[in-house]
């Protein structure tokens, strides 16, 4: 942030006093074919801010303003919701500029400059802030307005909505609950009735005068106090609430949701207005570069004729494709062609715009980089490397690793979906806003859907349209449908960002929020709230009832191989990424999978290897489990023996199937970890019942259970202590593992074995192991006569591990970073239960930034790792380094490791994608 504005105050000094060159710039003025802003200043003048002023660069028709840099905000909030004291004369001397470009004067009863104020952070927040339009009317200047336009009704139509704007954001007029109403929207509905017209456009430029007064007198008798005729205070009271909704509630969920920091604050836009409402050669619009839905290269989105930008985002009408205006007006057409072109050229990037036409002048009112779906985001990138307008380095970095997520997700069964049409549950069609299949419950209000979501539920989130207030819901849903709005709509935008199922504009639906129902078919079916309905987020179709899913795309032809490569575009623009990753990222990318099956997606999905195989997880398949508790029953060394022995063959043959579908890949084995008793029952009735099926008395299953039970099993009879207690449960596995490496080899297929003592805090711990791991490793070897290379080695999972990760390391030949853990011992915070206190840690608290079990706690457990990495490769420069915790598939996390030298990642098949993106990004952002 200081190298920006370093650079712009360096650059441009104000020059018309010694005093003022020195004092240090707030305002950043635009229009008129030049502007004192950047794109590249986004940080000062946020998103908006900066574009407005790069897009009056370029030449383009923006209505002229300034921008009140966000230093401004992070002043207001450090001194009390005051301002710099310089700041006044700055706006004044902006808007005097404005004023010049126009030809108006700011409160001029005859020629009135009227301004919009909007907010705009560095970020784009989509709706969270306040906007004020037609700022500077009063009794007086509507007078000028009327003169200006001639149109009596239209000046009285943008004062009442100006006093209503200013009611409800500035003095707080707003409804705060689902169940309030806007005062001003109550009058208007009075005033309606009165007259006996049911629409807006039927009340006459009497009626809305007689409104304006009437929402006068409503703010007097609501706030006690009178709405301000001065422009100059309507301008200040608007520039305070804008910097006030930085810190309102929708906006701090909004950040949090979306990783923006709190003291980024927000820039405020004041700019001169111009108006879509005049009649019919005026209008209004939002459209995208290309398809931000497909990617496809076609110029993409929606106006309305004679309306505010408001009416196209709030859905309130239902626009019309933007290719209809080349029939309307072929001239803003083509001009809006050119623009398109030029931004793209310009910008590199899909530009999303908005642009409004007054009396048939084009005016460009916003430019940002367009939001798009995975899928789109995929399309463009690659075929923008294709027209050479940016580098596959560059394409790899316009991809969030976390959305990738997003061309892995299920579709639905094509053939129960075709009986669902056959069947007539085929209820309406929308717009397909955000791509993928989702089946839930409905939920006809943002906060039923959390509350179910908790629940357990799958929740599809159903509202006429979405406003900021529902985030929280929407986030919990599966998917979005709304019956109202267009592809730009709040739910389109907000749903496609957060990677929803959503499908909007679905006008067939009459929902009734009273009843608790909507009616579909002029009212022949109706759907309740909590009954299932499915959408396709891909073709906009929304089913009664439930509709089973299948895999991605991607899935079909990766995993389940039922798709040629050349029949899936998807797939193909994804395995594009997938090899530009490969050729940047330095970090191997391997799996945890402890089944061939696993083994194999992961493979597909470009693992290089197995970095955690789970072996407990075996013990839980067919026939397995009752050895297993033979072995934990047993009394003596025998006993044991004797159970281990029938698990020597089973884990054996789980072993030989994933090193045969590994084919040389290194597998990593961890030896047995979990407590004991995980593996037992609990509750009578079971222990009864394991006793019966065993041959064994009740009372015998019952006592071990009690002597395993434990008050901390985490911190307990786990991990390498089992082992070295029960020193034959080691050898067996050992056996098992080297067996199995022995056998596959024989049968011409190489293999890697790297078997990983768990849970390892002093040295000793692991000598004793891995004298054992090696000395049955010697023996296999020698009784088969085979040769292979095995590794082993530890997880470093408790912090007495990375603290003396020199003398372990000496020893090892690999360490694996078991994060889950070594948060767990790091932070003394439970893995298992530990939501209670951790969601409000990190919700609302911030003492965390995220769920450190999520995305690593760089500072406390990042350090250990840091540590153990310098200490292990001081004493052993071979050895191998990697990571296993769920944080192995989290990209921040991922580039940690980059960064702290680690030789691999390893997370689930599912992330192995996101891992191979976040990876390269690692290293292209070093
Ligand atoms: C870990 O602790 O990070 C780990 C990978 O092991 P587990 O989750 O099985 O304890
Ligand atoms: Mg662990």
């Amino acid at each position: 942030m200081a190298k920006t504005r370093k650079k712009a105050s360096t650059k441009r000094p104000t020059r018309t006093s010694s005093a003022a060159a020195k004092a240090r710039r707030y305002v950043y003025s635009f229009g008129g074919g030049t502007a004192d802003g950047r794109a590249d200043m986004k940080n000062l003048l946020g998103g908006k801010g900066a574009n407005l002023a790069e897009m009056a660069r370029l030449g383009l028709p923006v209505p002229a303003g300034f921008t009140i840099s966000t230093d401004v905000c992070t002043y207001y909030y450090g001194h009390g919701r005051t301002y710099p004291g310089i700041l006044k004369s700055q706006v004044r001397a902006a808007l005097a500029k404005v004023e010049k470009t126009l030809g108006k004067t700011f409160g001029d009863a005859a020629n009135p400059l009227l301004v919009s104020v909007r907010s705009g952070a560095r970020a784009s927040m989509p709706g969270m802030m306040d906007t004020i339009l037609n700022l500077g009317l009063n009794d007086e200047t509507v007078q000028g307005l009327i003169a200006q336009t001639r149109n009596e009704r239209f000046a009285y139509d943008s004062y009442r909505r100006f006093v209503q704007m200013y009611g409800d954001v500035v003095l707080d007029l707003k409804p705060q609950s689902k169940t309030e109403e806007d005062p001003f929207e109550v009058a208007l509905a009075e005033k309606k009735r009165a007259r006996g017209v049911t629409q807006d456009t039927d009340l006459t430029a009497d009626d809305l005068r007689e409104l304006v007064a009437e929402f006068k007198a409503l703010i007097k008798m609501r706030k006690g106090v009178l709405f301000p005729e001065d422009p100059e205070e309507q301008l200040w009271g608007a520039i305070g609430a804008v910097f006030g909704s930085w810190n309102n509630a929708r906006a701090i969920t909004y950040r949090k949701l979306n990783d923006i920091p709190e003291e980024w604050g927000t820039a405020v836009n004041v700019q001169s207005m111009v108006f879509g409402n005049m009649g019919p050669d005026s209008g209004t619009g939002v459209a995208f570069t290309r398809d931000p839905s497909t990617g496809e290269n076609v110029f993409y989105g929606e106006f309305l004729m004679n309306a505010q930008g408001e009416d196209v985002v709030a859905g309130i009408r239902t626009p019309l494709p933007i290719a209809e205006l080349a029939h309307q007006n072929a001239k803003i057409h083509a001009q809006l062609m050119k623009v398109r072109r030029t931004l793209e050229r310009h910008y590199r990037d899909v530009m999303d715009i908005e642009f409004t036409i007054e009396q048939g002048v084009l005016y460009m009112l916003q430019c940002r980089v367009g939001k798009r779906t995975a899928g789109a985001a995929a399309k463009i990138a690659v075929d923008m490397v294709a027209e050479r307008l940016i580098t596959p380095k560059t394409a790899l970095l316009r991809i969030d690793p976390e959305r990738l997520n997003e061309l892995l997700r299920p579709v639905f069964d094509p053939k129960a979906k075709t009986d669902a049409i056959g069947t007539g549950r085929l209820l309406a069609k929308g717009l397909n806003a955000g791509p993928g299949a989702a089946t839930g419950n409905i939920a006809f209000h943002a906060e039923d859907a959390e509350v179910m979501a908790a629940r357990g539920e799958r929740v599809i989130l159903v509202r006429n349209e979405t406003s900021p207030e529902d985030i929280r819901g929407m986030a919990a849903a599966e998917g979005i449908l709304t019956a109202r709005g267009g592809m730009t709509s709040h739910a389109a935008l907000v749903g496609r960002q957060m990677g929803k199922v959503c499908v909007v504009g679905c006008g067939a639906l009459l929902i009734d929020y009273a009843t608790g129902e909507m009616r579909i078919d002029g009212g022949h079916r109706t759907v309740r709230a909590g009954e299932a309905i499915s959408i396709d987020g891909f073709t906009g179709e929304v089913f009664a009832g439930a509709i089973p899913t299948r895999p991605s795309e991607v899935v079909q032809v990766v995993v389940d191989k039922t798709l040629e490569p050349s029949k899936a575009p998807l797939y193909r623009l994804y395995a594009q990424i997938m090899k530009w990753a490969d050729q940047y990222r330095r970090l191997g990318v391997r799996a945890n999978a402890d089944l061939p099956e696993q083994c194999e997606h992961a493979v597909a999905f470009g693992a290089e290897g197995v970095g955690l195989c789970r072996t407990e997880h075996m013990f839980f398949g067919e026939g397995k489990i009752e050895p297993m508790r033979e072995m934990i029953l047993a009394e003596s060394v025998e006993e044991r023996r004797r159970a281990l022995a029938k698990l020597l063959p089973l884990q054996r043959a789980d072993f030989e199937g994933i090193f045969r579908v590994l084919a040389g890949r290194p597998l990593t084995v961890r030896l047995i970890d979990p407590p004991l008793h995980e593996f037992l029952p609990h509750d009578e009735q079971g222990q009864r019942e394991i006793a019966a099926d065993m041959g064994v008395p009740y009372e015998r299953v019952h006592t071990r259970v009690e002597q395993l039970h434990e008050f901390n099993p985490m911190l307990g009879f786990r991990g390498c202590r089992l082992g070295i207690l029960y020193p034959e449960i080691t050898e067996m596995q050992a056996r098992a593992i080297f067996e199995a490496a022995a056998a596959v080899t024989r049968q011409g297929i190489p293999v890697e074995p790297e078997v990983m003592i768990p849970l390892v805090g002093h040295v000793k711990e692991f000598t004793l192991q891995a004298e054992l791991v090696r000395r049955v490793a010697d023996d296999v070897l020698r009784e088969t006569n085979t040769k292979f290379r095995y590794l082993v080695g530890t997880m470093i999972e408790v912090p007495r591990g990375a603290l003396t990760a020199d003398e372990i390391g000496r020893r090892a030949d690999f360490f694996s970073f078991g994060t889950n853990d070594l948060t767990q011992t790091t932070l003394g915070v439970s893995r298992d239960d530990a939501g209670r206190f951790l969601t409000p840690y990190v919700e609302d608290l911030e003492i965390y930034p995220k769920d450190p079990f999520e995305s690593l706690d760089q500072n406390g457990v990042g350090a250990l790792i840091r540590m153990a990495v310098d200490k292990g490769r001081a004493a052993n420069a071979k050895l191998k380094l990697g990571i296993c915790g769920e944080h192995g598939g989290d990209p921040a996390s991922i580039r940690f490791c980059d960064t702290a030298g680690l030789s691999y990642v390893s997370c689930s098949p599912f992330r192995i994608a996101i891992a191979r993106l976040a990876a390269a990004q690692a290293q292209l952002v070093r």
